[in-house]
């Protein structure tokens, strides 16, 4: 029958427009571009972190957060340190 033809054309173009407008609503999401921070991988304006590039050449990035973080587990050490 020519008609189950034109059912599965139909279906065939609504299957092609529905994986055509997830494909597009997909770059918006990933056009977040804005570093990560290299502990939490939190992403931020670049403004808002403190970046190293290393030896390597890899540059890290640093949130203020994390940094906090790290000084008080270093400071932390220091006086277990001097205790002992
Ligand atoms: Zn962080």
């Amino acid at each position: 029958m020519w008609f189950h033809w034109l059912v599965y054309a139909v279906l065939g173009a609504i299957v092609v427009l529905a994986i055509r407008s997830r494909r597009s609503e997909r770059p918006s999401r990933d056009r977040d571009r804005r570093p990560r921070c290299n502990v939490c991988g939190t992403r931020f304006d670049p403004s808002l972190l403190v970046e190293r590039e290393v030896i390597s050449g890899y540059t890290y990035y640093f949130c203020d957060a994390c940094i906090d973080a790290l000084q008080a587990e270093s400071v932390a050490r220091r006086k277990g340190a001097a205790g002992t």
